[in-house]
């Protein structure tokens, strides 16, 4: 099972090209300008499973995060090496790569340093501002200078006693528009893939009637454990429906409800945006280590990336690979088993 783990983007990518042809799947190669080490040619890639004209669907998708890509994809590859049985009608989607740059430098931002996770706003929402608090963080999280042993953890620690966990959380991670150097920076305009992707959508995914998009991430949550993010208001209904077909506790994207932190421009508000289909959104987070010492990784790549030489075996770019995708044995077997048991369950949701 643990093969199905490919560190690197364009092994990942041939593998799952492999696997669409031998599937007879339907794809699509959506090409970013931006390249990889060495020129490599960088690609959003879909493959579409199961009936052309499906009017349901299940969108899997990956690497939204770049590096969090290992994890995504391994799912993806393995389902398509074992596909389940499809529901009457129903597709599935499978989408690798949506920050393919991020993944093959070994960074979570893209080519533009963008967190494409904050980059999908609505079209009358301008791309400024930030959160309050985040302007004081920035000296701590942003240094303008390659990486350095410079107190980190003391002064982090100090962050958190003064603001409380849950707000520095929010103004740190829930998106900026004005630090372009800055971790969770959203951008100054719908990005390259993301432009691509969403008129794939348009195009594409209009006809459906219902629709799941589960998202794969790594990087919050305790070690190995998944928290299913999803778009429903904390305690209602719809709620208690999805941790029914999840057979799992679901938590709303809310700050103060978990390990969750509200966000805007996120890849989920896209589709309701797009499209009629009756949609349930499911964002599949996977814990590694502490959140402080995610942010440390996060810190460290950057500083490097943006003023350093980036070169994928600097301490740096091999921490971001440990950081959200472990090579833990443990911790990749549990990680696929219930990425496979998730998507199964998400297929399940699309019976009804
Ligand atoms: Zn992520």
């Amino acid at each position: 099972m643990i093969a199905h783990y490919l560190d690197h983007y364009a092994d990942a990518r041939a593998d799952f090209l492999q696997k669409g042809k031998a599937l007879g799947a339907k794809t699509w190669a959506l090409p970013i300008a931006a390249t990889g080490p060495e020129g490599l040619a960088l690609s959003i890639d879909i493959a579409w499973l199961g009936p052309p004209k499906a009017k349901r669907a299940l969108l899997h998708c990956s690497g939204l995060h770049g590096i969090e890509g290992v994890c995504g994809s391994a799912i993806q590859r393995a389902l398509m090496e074992k596909l389940p049985e499809l529901p009457p009608d129903t597709a599935l989607i499978l989408v690798h790569a949506m920050n393919p740059y991020g993944w093959a430098w070994r960074r979570r931002v893209n080519e533009s340093n963008v967190d494409l996770n904050r980059n999908f706003l609505a079209p009358d929402r301008p791309y400024e501002g930030a959160p309050e608090g985040y302007a004081k963080m920035d000296a701590l999280l942003n240094p303008p200078s390659p990486p350095s042993a410079d107190l980190y953890y003391p002064r982090a620690a100090w962050s958190v006693l003064r603001h409380g966990f849950n707000a520095m959380k929010q103004a740190v991670v829930g998106g900026q528009y004005a630090f372009p150097k800055g971790l969770f920076f959203g951008g100054t305009q719908l990005e390259e893939g993301p432009a691509a992707y969403s008129a794939w959508v348009s195009d594409n995914l209009q006809d459906l009637e219902r629709l799941v998009v589960l998202d794969i991430h790594t990087g919050l949550g305790p070690p190995a454990y998944d928290t299913l993010l999803v778009d429903v208001p904390a305690r209602s209904p719809q709620e208690a429906t999805l941790a029914k077909a999840f057979q799992h506790e679901v938590v709303p994207w809310d700050p103060d409800a978990g390990v969750a932190y509200a966000i805007e421009g996120a890849h989920m508000s896209l589709y309701e945006r797009l499209l009629t289909a009756r949609t349930d959104t499911v964002t599949q987070e996977f814990g590694t280590r502490k959140s402080l010492a995610v942010l440390k990784a996060l810190r460290e790549e950057n500083r490097l990336h943006l003023h350093g030489r980036p070169a994928l075996d600097h301490p740096a770019k091999v921490g971001m690979l440990e950081t959200f995708a472990p090579t833990a044995k443990a911790w990749r077997r549990e990680v696929l088993e219930r990425g496979l048991r998730v998507a199964n369950q998400a297929l399940g949701l699309l019976k009804d």
